[in-house]
């Protein structure tokens, strides 16, 4: 069968990274239509914006697309083609499943859970009031009538929406992740100790949709300690589920465990759409030079072909990253230097890809 993907290599290393995760698919014998669509800084002079809207009508036809990182830059005028996306496919979950895998060059060797990100409230709806504007007049003087407290002359004002209906959303989806992944726990991470009106509802709510959930176990854990655990303990944690600050936070933390943002893979989810992705952004330190690890976007497509039902491939693929990064000869400079404390003796970014396809050629 085959499947129709849309493919958008991004900027930086994007076109690099996509480029060795199509390799390793078409190696795995899966047979996937790409349906590539160019967006980013890079089309704004062709179509007049990053993100045109034929990349928009392509995704919203075949459902799933497989995504490089994409930059947009500061002072451009434009909306982050990230942001754009989210609000566009209402991509409300933020999935990074992040593993151990021998010879990642991490401090651990135990590591397996998934961070699950509420993508569309919190601190990061973008509702800010600078110091001087009218908003943030407006509020504090709302903020003294109602409180009797004073917030003092030149205090700027973001506001944290959080909802029932996202809240109770994310939670769900992280339980029925739990479920269709054989997964035993979910920890709700918050601060309602502190935020008790907006993480209170987020903590309220979580308990109410796990007591549906009786097959899966349940925690909460206030951020902060959450932290502490994640590096002390990680094998305590299982599937996490956190609004959208708390999960950006954690989840670059969480990669860190697992060798960096060059080995942690990511979906956005929505209603009927899951755009696939690296954690990490464009890099445009390394770009061009074919030494960025594509071990991220080429798990990221193990996450797209376990959404298109091509378990198999996706498990196989799984199999001969870990063979190859385990044979610690044949790692690209991030890597590298995680083990040995040195780029010398890395590949780049080609050779590791035929390194993966080849160990997959040898695997029944
Ligand atoms: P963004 O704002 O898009 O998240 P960022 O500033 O966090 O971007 P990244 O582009 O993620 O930065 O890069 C952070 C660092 O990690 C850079 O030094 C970059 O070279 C390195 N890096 C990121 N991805 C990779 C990769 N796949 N392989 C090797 N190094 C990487
Ligand atoms: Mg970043």
């Amino acid at each position: 069968m085959t499947h129709e993907v849309v493919l958008i290599p991004g900027d930086g290393i994007g076109p690099e990274i996509t480029r060795a995760a199509q390799r390793v698919v078409a190696a795995a014998g899966v047979d996937i239509s790409w349906h590539e669509v160019q967006a980013g800084a890079g089309v704004i002079d062709q179509y007049g914006a990053p993100l045109p809207d034929h990349v928009i009508d392509a995704i919203r036809t075949y459902g799933v697309a497989l995504k490089g990182p994409i930059t947009t830059p500061v002072g451009s005028g434009f909306r982050s083609v990230n942001v754009a996306l989210r609000h566009a496919f209402n991509l409300y979950a933020c999935v990074r499943p992040c593993a151990s895998m021998p010879g990642d060059g991490s401090r651990y060797d135990n590591v397996d859970l998934v961070i699950i990100r509420e993508n569309s409230e919190d601190l990061y709806a973008g509702i800010e009031f600078d110091a001087d504007s009218v908003g943030a007049g407006a509020i504090a003087d709302t903020v003294k009538k109602q409180t009797g407290k004073e917030l003092g002359p030149q205090t700027a004002i973001s506001i944290k929406p959080i909802s029932r209906a996202a809240s109770e959303r994310i939670v769900r989806y992280a339980f029925e992740y739990a479920r269709a992944n054989g997964r035993k726990k979910v920890t709700a991470v918050h601060k309602a100790n502190i935020m008790k009106c907006t993480d209170g509802l987020y903590l309220h709510v979580a308990r109410d949709v796990a007591a549906e959930y009786p097959d899966i176990a349940f925690e909460d854990k206030i951020v902060d300690a959450a932290c502490m655990g994640l590096v002390m303990h990680p094998e305590d944690f299982d599937v996490l589920v956190l609004p959208n600050l708390y999960g950006d936070i954690v989840s670059d933390l969480s990669a860190g465990l697992i060798g960096g943002l060059g080995m942690a893979p990511g979906a956005n989810i929505g209603d009927g759409c899951a755009i696939f992705e690296a954690t990490h952004g464009s890099a445009p330190d390394i770009a061009g030079q074919d030494v960025a690890n594509p071990t991220a976007e080429i798990l990221s497509a193990c996450m797209l072909l376990d959404h298109l039902g091509e378990t198999t491939a996706a498990a196989r693929i799984r199999a001969a990253v870990r063979v190859t990064l385990s044979s610690g000869a044949s790692v690209t400079q991030d890597v590298r230097r995680a083990l040995t404390g040195s780029y010398d003796g890395a590949v780049g970014t080609t050779q590791f890809t035929d390194e993966v396809i080849d160990a997959l050629s040898r695997m029944v």
